[in-house]
């Protein structure tokens, strides 16, 4: 049995299951929600409606989008002959925040894990190869992690038989680390220094 009435019960378990967001944070959320005015309340929940409802993902480099195909992709000003190859479509955003790319982008929606069961097939890879030109570069921005390094191995092979002029970021990046909690100032200089593999 549990000690909240129902409806308090039901919110909590559902505000657990969101990532980083453990038993006792999703009770401090749910009281903090009860005491809200219920305007607040209204407004999130429609906010979570609508970013289903209104967002998608860019059917060519797979950022959140409006339109099927975004902004970035669109963008005339861009260097569509270098392409910055990323894990999730937040890692975009944080080079993004550094404002000193200007290529476009392409999330992978994941790493190669064997042992999650994770292979290629599962990874946005036909959709890669088929974007990619002899000649272009293709920056592969992985996390520094074990699965990211063996992605980077399986990807970059490939690519080199498609004659495109791959490179990575560059090392000092702390294994294990995420691109996207990272401070801008390294992913600059990781991204100025980026070697060919
Ligand atoms: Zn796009």
């Amino acid at each position: 049995m549990s000690l909240y009435p129902k409806s308090a019960n039901l919110l909590i378990e559902r505000l657990a299951k969101l990532p980083g967001v453990g038993r006792a944070t999703a009770q401090r959320l749910a009281f903090f929600i009860l005491k809200s005015d219920q305007k607040e309340n209204i407004a999130l929940a429609s906010a979570i409606k609508e970013i289903k409802e209104n967002i998608s993902f860019c059917s060519e480099c797979g950022i959140m989008s409006e339109s099927e195909i975004c902004h970035i992709c669109t963008d005339q000003n861009r260097d569509s002959n270098i392409i910055c190859v990323v894990e999730e479509p937040q890692d975009i955003y944080s080079f993004e925040k550094t404002n000193s790319f200007k290529g476009k982008y392409h999330v992978l929606g994941g790493v190669l894990s064997p042992l999650d069961g994770i292979g290629p097939d599962d990874l946005n890879l036909d959709s890669l190869y088929k974007r990619v030109m002899r000649g272009m570069e293709v920056i592969l921005a992985t996390n520094p992690s074990v699965e990211g390094d063996t992605t980077c191995l399986y990807i970059s092979k490939k690519l080199e038989e498609l004659g495109v002029d791959v490179t990575k970021l560059a090392r000092g990046l702390p294994v294990g680390s995420d691109l996207e909690y990272m401070d801008e100032l390294t992913l600059v200089r990781a991204m100025e220094g980026r070697t060919s593999i």
